[in-house]
Formats: structure tokens, C-alpha cells, sequence
């Protein structure tokens, strides 16, 4: 019996409390595992940097992070300065600014930070969504990977050192300037049009989806006058010098799109006005540089993220099912919601496990991914190993994405009316950025063909069943059994262009077989942790 009581003393103090004293790291024991399980001979200085580094991350920039969201502090774009000067400045909140220099200082991409340090550090920045940082992050790091491979002039190690070393203590940043208004997706597709002269580049045209439009250089596709391949460049936002004047290289920025999530990110649609770039790489292997070097770190953390925002999501929601209340017990009490709470803490359990064994699997191979697909007659094992680390890194992205946001989605139903109210929790915030997540570098369809049309090219030399065997090893045979089974049926249709009934079923059943295998896959590198194996 609850009598009535005007003056209704009811606060959510205790779980607010508790959450604003949550840090990252030291408060998640599974994280600890999976990094003395999984970072090798390095767990133990890996566990120091995320220890140190943990509590800027939960405490300042979380607050930050928060912060920046609100409406009134969305970029905006400022086109003219009072003296007629066309300077598109991109206008952001100061605590973006502050926050920005503090994790680029990071040096997350330098020689002197062990890849397993920058992992574990992205894995807890992460946590706090995108905040402006996210995009950034793995835009530079893409550009640092091209740049190691091909910088070959001054102008480009100079950018090289910039992003990766920093100059004078100031951290230079990258984006990727891919898609264009007829298409993202399709990259071959792509108009910006290239013209050189006397050894000097200069681009044309439009790009439509511009994120991390304030950063200081830019991958960006392009294709060379006359030709109809697409190249990669990178593109100086400002040539030296013309950064404190305000002059773009020209390049004119002619709208910051209005989106769901990912708000605190300017995204632009831009025009090419004969801007200076630098060619990187072979000019005709653009989209396979492109996709092989750039897309490919960015999926690979596109899978972390996930993992980190469903870790922040289960942390989150189970607690508040500790603390609230309803019909006189906490909720979290009630059957139907406490198995919902499991699936939630072992989706976050899961990705995560299988984000950081994906990632060992990435550094262990020698000489990186080379396109993945190569044959090499001398080293069968090695062939098998770079499929099998292409392939999982698209499988674990369209699977982390799609996650991300059902189990987001899921923690906000936890917390009822109030997990939507955006001032209450982050989760609202953490869905709406998931759900781009889910659309960039790769969207699910694309990436399910791609999958598809890899394994029909390679399987003379490694059947689909073998795939299916090697990644899981380790797993119950009799589901070794079914799934291989499954593959091998579905790769035997002729392909998935093709109209028709039976090409939809294949698709539909394709679908849902991959997420499975992700799951599977994630669920065997779960257990793993659990067991303690190494
Ligand atoms: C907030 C935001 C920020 C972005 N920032 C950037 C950025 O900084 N740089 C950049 O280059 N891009 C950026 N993008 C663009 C993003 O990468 C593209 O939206 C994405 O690649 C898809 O391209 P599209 O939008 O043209 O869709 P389309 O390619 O037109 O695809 C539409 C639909 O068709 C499906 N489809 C396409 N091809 C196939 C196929 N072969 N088989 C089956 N289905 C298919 C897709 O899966 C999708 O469902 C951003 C996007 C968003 C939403």
C-alpha cells in the first residue's frame, strides 16, 4: 500500500551518484580480462596506459561528451569573415576544442605507442560515442597507414609526421572524402575529376558526405582527366601558411548537413575549386588503396566501437535495474527483464571479445592484409590466414553495427521512459550515433556481397567449409557441421545479382548465416577470456 504523499521525496540520486563515479576501466573487470588474455606479453603495460588514461576518459571527457551534444552547441558554419573574406569556418564549442587537443595528444598513431595501447584507449574513448572524436580518430589513422606506405615527397612525410609524431606538439588530423552525391557505396562511380599539370594536381568537382569537415588533411578519391579509374590523394584543408588566415585551398564548404547522430561531427558537402592535392599510391589502384588500407581500419573500428558502446549500454542499464523499483522490487528482478539484462551484457561481453581477438589476428599478419585475396603458391597457411582476417573484418562490422543499436535500443527500454530523455542518460545519444555506424565505411548489403563474391573467388583454393572451420576452431563440431554446410550451399548459387525469387532467399538466408557466424565467432573468443586461455 502506497498512500499518498505530496511532497513525493522520489530521486534517482543513488543511481546518478553511482554513475558519475564509474570509470571505465577500473570498474569493468571483464576489459581487464580480455586485455591480460589477449595483449600477449604487453597485457600488463596495456592495463597500466588504459588505467592511467581511464579516468579522463569517464570523468572530463565524458562530461565533455555530454556537453557538446546539447542543440545549442552543434558546429555551425560561418562562411564570410566582417571583411568579406570567404573563410568557412566551422564553429565548435570550446570543450570540443580542448578535448580534441587532449586525445590527439594521445599520439595514438605514433612509433612510440604500441598498437595494443592505442586499441585499449580507442576501446574506452569510444565509450563516450562519437563526440567529435571518433571519425577523427580513425580517419587519421587511415591516413597515417597510406602515408607510411606512400609518402614519397616532402609534402607528404611532412603530413606523416605531423599526423603521427606531431609538429611542435600540435597533432595534425585526418578525414576521408569518399562519397559523392550518386554514390557512396559505389566508388568506381565517383565524378571528382583530377587534372595535373607540369607534375602539379589540382581537383574539381563535389564530394557530398565530408566528415571531420575541420580537420587538416583529407583522403579523397578522385578521377584523373580523361581516365575513368578512380585515384586516392590527399588534400591539404589549408596549404601551409593559410591556416591562421583562414584560407581553404580551395576548396569551398557549401553546407553542414542537419543528422540523426554523429551531431557534434560538422559533416559537409563540399566543392572542389582546383584544391592542391598530392597523389598517394598507383594512380589506377585508388579504390583498391582506398578500400584495402583505409576502409578497412575504419571497419575494423567501427567493430570496436560497437563493443564499447554496448559495454557502456550493459554497465548502465544494469545498474539502474538494480536500483529502480516497481510493483515493490527491483525491476531487474523480473524474469522477463532480467533475461533481457543477460542478452545485453553478453551482446557487450561478446563484441568485445571479439573485437579484441579480431585485432591480435590483424597484428599477427606478417607483411598486413595485402588486399587479402592474394595467392601466394609458397604459403598456403598465410593465404588462409589474410582471407580469413579480411573477411571477419566485414563480417564483425556489419554484425557490431547492426548490434550496437538492438542492444541499445534494448538498455534505453530498461530504463523506460526516462532511457529516451536525453538529458537523463547517454544512451539516446550512444543509439543515434550507432545507427551511422551501421552506414559508413561499408554498409551491411554492400559488405554481405562482398563477403559473398570473395568466398566464390577463392574457393578452388580454400572451400567455403574450410572458412567456416578454421574461424571457428575450437567451437562444437556439430555446429562446425551445420554451418559448414550451410556455406557450402549458399555459395553455390551463380550470384546475388541476379532478380528473382530464389536469389532473394539466397540473400535473405546469406543475411542471417553471416550474423551467426560473427556470433559465433565472438562467442568462441567469449568463452576463451571466461576460461582464461590466452
Ligand atoms: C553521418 C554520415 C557521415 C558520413 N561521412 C562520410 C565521410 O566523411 N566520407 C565519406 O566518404 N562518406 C561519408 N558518409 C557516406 C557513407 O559512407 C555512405 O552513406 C555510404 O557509403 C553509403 O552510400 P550511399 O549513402 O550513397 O548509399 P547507396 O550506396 O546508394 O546505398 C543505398 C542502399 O543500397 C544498398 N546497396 C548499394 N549497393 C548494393 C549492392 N551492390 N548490393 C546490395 N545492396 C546495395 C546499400 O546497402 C544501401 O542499403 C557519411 C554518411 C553519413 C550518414
Amino acid at each position: 500500500m502506497t498512500p499518498p504523499d505530496r511532497k513525493n521525496p522520489y530521486n534517482f540520486d543513488e543511481y546518478i551518484e553511482w554513475r558519475r563515479n564509474v570509470d571505465y576501466y577500473r570498474d569493468d573487470p571483464f576489459i581487464q580480462k580480455v586485455v591480460k588474455s589477449i595483449c600477449g606479453e604487453l597485457w600488463e603495460q596495456a592495463d597500466s596506459a588504459a588505467r592511467r588514461i581511464s579516468p579522463k576518459v569517464s570523468f572530463d571527457w565524458r562530461d565533455m561528451s555530454q556537453a557538446i551534444a546539447r542543440p545549442e552547441n552543434r558546429p555551425y558554419i560561418q562562411h564570410y569573415d566582417a571583411h568579406r573574406h570567404r573563410i568557412d569556418r566551422i564553429v565548435r564549442p570550446a570543450q570540443i576544442l580542448t578535448m580534441e587537443k587532449e586525445v590527439f595528444a594521445e599520439a595514438l598513431f605514433s612509433d612510440r605507442t604500441h598498437p595494443w595501447i592505442k586499441l585499449v584507449k580507442m576501446y574506452l574513448i569510444y565509450q563516450n560515442g562519437e563526440a567529435c572524436t571518433s571519425c577523427p580518430l580513425v580517419c587519421t589513422e587511415g591516413l597515417v597507414a597510406v602515408l607510411e606506405k606512400f609518402a614519397d615527397t616532402p609534402e607528404l612525410r611532412r603530413i606523416l609526421t605531423h599526423c603521427k609524431e606531431g609538429i611542435d606538439g600540435d597533432f595534425g588530423m585526418g578525414a576521408q572524402f569518399i562519397s559523392e552525391a550518386q554514390g557512396g557505396s559505389d566508388i568506381p562511380s565517383n565524378l571528382l575529376e583530377a587534372v595535373e599539370t607540369d607534375g602539379n594536381w589540382r581537383l574539381y568537382g563535389n564530394k557530398f558526405f565530408c566528415s571531420a569537415t575541420h580537420a587538416d588533411y583529407a583522403v579523397v578519391t578522385a578521377k584523373p582527366a580523361g581516365s575513368d579509374t578512380v585515384a586516392m590523394f590527399v588534400v591539404p584543408s589549408w596549404l601551409p601558411g593559410d591556416k591562421v588566415r583562414e584560407q581553404r585551398n580551395h576548396i569551398t564548404i557549401d553546407r553542414l548537413k542537419w543528422k540523426m547522430g554523429t551531431s557534434e561531427l560538422p559533416t559537409a558537402e563540399m566543392t572542389f575549386n582546383g584544391a592542391t592535392a598530392y597523389p598517394v599510391g598507383p594512380l589506377e589502384r585508388g579504390v583498391a588503396n582506398v578500400v584495402g588500407i583505409v576502409l578497412t581500419l575504419s571497419r575494423l573500428t567501427v567493430g570496436l566501437s560497437g563493443a564499447a558502446v554496448m559495454t557502456r549500454a550493459a554497465r548502465e542499464a544494469l545498474k539502474y535495474a538494480e536500483f529502480r523499483q516497481a510493483f515493490g522490487q527491483p525491476i531487474g528482478q523480473f524474469p522477463m527483464l532480467a533475461g533481457q539484462l543477460d542478452w545485453i551484457a553478453a551482446s557487450a561481453r561478446r563484441t568485445t571479445a571479439g573485437a579484441f581477438k579480431l585485432y591480435r589476428e590483424f597484428l599477427q599478419l606478417d607483411g598486413g592484409l595485402k588486399g587479402g585475396l592474394a595467392f601466394d603458391e609458397k604459403n598456403e597457411q598465410m593465404n588462409k590466414r589474410r582471407f580469413d582476417v579480411r573477411e571477419l573484418i566485414m563480417l564483425q562490422k556489419i554484425a557490431a553495427s547492426w548490434d550496437a543499436t538492438d542492444v541499445l535500443r534494448a538498455a534505453m527500454s530498461v530504463l523506460g521512459g526516462h532511457g529516451v530523455i536525453e538529458d537523463f542518460s547517454d544512451l539516446p545519444r550512444l543509439f543515434r550515433d550507432a545507427a551511422i555506424n551501421e552506414l559508413w565505411e561499408g554498409p551491411r548489403n554492400v559488405l554481405l556481397t562482398q563477403i559473398y563474391r570473395d568466398l566464390q573467388r577463392v574457393r578452388e583454393w580454400y572451400p567455403p567449409a574450410e572458412f567456416v572451420d578454421r574461424i571457428l576452431s575450437g567451437t562444437d563440431a556439430s555446429v562446425i557441421r551445420q554451418l559448414s554446410e550451410e556455406i557450402t550451399e549458399l555459395i553455390l548459387h551463380a550470384d546475388l545479382f541476379r532478380p528473382g525469387e530464389q536469389a532473394r532467399e539466397i540473400c535473405a538466408r546469406w543475411d542471417k548465416f553471416c550474423h551467426r557466424l560473427v556470433h559465433e565467432y565472438q562467442d568462441l573468443a567469449a568463452a576463451g577470456i571466461e576460461a582464461g586461455n590466452t
